[in-house]
């Protein structure tokens, strides 16, 4: 009985990352969904706005819960008597960053290990930065984000701010 955490950044949340999070959740008793807070990164949603995307979104889930993160994720881990960090993985560039990761968490606390998960061949261009770009295009997201996300990206992106929003996330 093994319980894990699935942690990233989630800005916003897609149909592939809740692809992990319903596999995880079919494998670990547990399944801790958490939203790295972090303050100098660029985010489109605030912290706050990702985690009240996950709780709609876990709804289903018994055995899943969503918190924020202002520390080490291994820190987190530990006091939530987690042994495995789940990372998805869509492509070699993907795998080359998350081994990295891994390796650094691994001698941060060598008690907890990383697990990878590829993703469904579906959702394997499902990336949240290009999600942000095709909706400042006014794109059509149906396919790769919940309705509920959807609906908050185009409140973020009104017709006529589309171009300057765009600039801003690209740099
Ligand atoms: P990060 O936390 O590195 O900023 P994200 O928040 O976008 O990245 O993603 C969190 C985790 O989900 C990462 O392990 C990432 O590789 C994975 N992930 C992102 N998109 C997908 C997808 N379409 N399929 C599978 N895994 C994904």
């Amino acid at each position: 009985m093994v319980k894990a955490v699935f942690p990233g950044s989630f800005d916003p949340p897609t149909f592939g990352h809740l692809n992990i999070v319903e596999r995880a959740s079919g494998i670990f008793e547990e399944l801790f969904v958490v939203v790295a807070v972090n303050r100098q990164k660029n985010s489109l949603f605030t912290p706050e706005e990702r985690l009240d995307f996950f709780r709609q979104l876990i709804a289903p889930y018994s055995n899943v819960s969503v918190h924020l993160c202002d520390t080490l994720i291994v820190d987190f881990a530990r006091k939530n008597g987690c042994k495995v960090l789940v990372r998805g993985v869509r492509s070699v560039p993907d795998f080359s960053y998350e081994f990295e990761v891994s390796i650094l968490n691994k001698s941060l606390d060598p008690g907890i290990e990383t697990f990878f998960m590829p993703t469904d061949p579906k959702y394997f261009v499902l990336r949240s930065s290009a999600i942000k770009e095709l909706a400042s295009f006014d794109g059509n997201l149906s396919s790769m984000v919940p309705p509920i996300v959807a609906k908050a990206l185009k409140a973020k992106f009104p017709p006529s701010s589309g171009l300057p929003e765009a600039e801003r996330l690209r740099t």
